[in-house]
């Protein structure tokens, strides 16, 4: 696909939400709408169903929810029906961002005792297996982005400007799986755990990233076990997303927004669920006072405490 200009709107497919959309994850597609929309770009969102796989994908942005194991079958079928038009579009320049069990669909391989062993289009280099006698992994992750991180970068500014410096080193979210997902050599964790059990609770990753380019492929890929929905906690995520997307149509830097409630909410959370909190953990407070007058987060409750 060639790449449009600025004007052109910013095109965003969401796979399969009949069968992924699992604790908000349509949410993600509107954070990245609206933080499309608030700096003026055009934005269309167009769903794809399972029954409608064989239709061509024209995506700037594909996003993927996750959803429990039996409904990842048809996820299969579905992605096989589309004939690799997917991992072409991610070829092209697409960026794509998968959640949960569509980033489990999306390795080489899920393995589950529910859903039998369903081949993926290896768009991340991970397989996954879930078998019916291992526990599954509940509760809030907050995980630690590499020093130097491009993800954080972008959201340095509006986290300092929100009175929560600092809070752009880590991603927060919910995860709730009993899939264990092992990294090929061709892909990178996302992040490092500080608190909850990321990919496959042994080794600390949480996630997996290949930038733009990578393996070929011109398009950014982020595969993640954090719903919530990630993105509306995570605006420095969802920026990073819109950024890769942009940089190809000759647009640098990105207008900075009020974030204030993003990165309370997100303080809140890591504070929550942050190491050594406990289950009453209290979120730092903003330091700007149009922040303390503004923000007040409401704190998730824990489904299964992790102690
Ligand atoms: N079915 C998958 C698992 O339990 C994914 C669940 C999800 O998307 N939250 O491992």
């Amino acid at each position: 696909m060639s790449r449009p200009n600025g004007r052109e709107p910013i095109r965003i497919v969401h796979l399969f939400p009949e069968l992924l959309n699992l604790y908000g994850d349509r949410g993600n597609v509107a954070t990245l709408t609206n933080r499309a929309r608030w700096r003026g770009f055009a934005v269309e969102v167009e769903a794809i169903e399972a029954s409608a796989a064989g239709r061509p994908i024209r995506a700037d942005i594909i996003f993927i929810g996750g959803g429990p194991d039996r409904l990842q079958v048809g996820v299969a079928r579905a992605l096989a029906r589309m004939e690799g038009s997917l991992a072409r579009a991610v070829f092209d320049g697409a960026a794509l961002l998968a959640v949960c069990g569509g980033f489990q669909n999306l390795g080489y391989q899920f393995r589950s005792s529910l859903a039998g062993s369903l081949s993926g289009p290896g768009l991340f280099d991970v397989s996954t297996d879930a078998p019916e006698s291992t526990q599954r992994m509940v509760g809030g992750v907050v995980a630690r982005l590499e020093d130097g991180s491009p993800i954080a970068a972008i959201g340095r500014a509006s986290a300092a400007a929100a009175g929560f410096a600092g809070q752009e080193q880590t991603i927060v979210g919910f995860e709730n799986h009993g899939g264990r997902t092992t990294l090929g050599a061709r892909v990178r964790v996302l992040a490092q755990v500080d608190r909850g059990h990321g990919n496959n609770g042994v080794d600390g990753g949480e996630g997996v990233i290949a930038l733009p380019g990578e393996s070929g492929l011109a398009g950014l890929r982020i595969g993640t076990y954090l719903h919530g929905p990630l993105l509306p906690r995570n605006p420095h995520l969802a920026d990073f997303i819109l950024a890769s997307v942009l940089r190809p149509r000759g647009i640098s830097g990105l207008a900075e927004l009020s974030d204030e409630a993003e990165w309370a909410s997100h303080a809140a959370f890591a504070g929550r669920w942050g190491a050594g909190s406990g289950d009453r953990g209290t979120p730092p407070r903003p330091s700007s006072a149009r922040a303390r007058g503004r923000v007040r987060p409401r704190w998730p409750r824990p489904a299964v405490r992790l102690d």
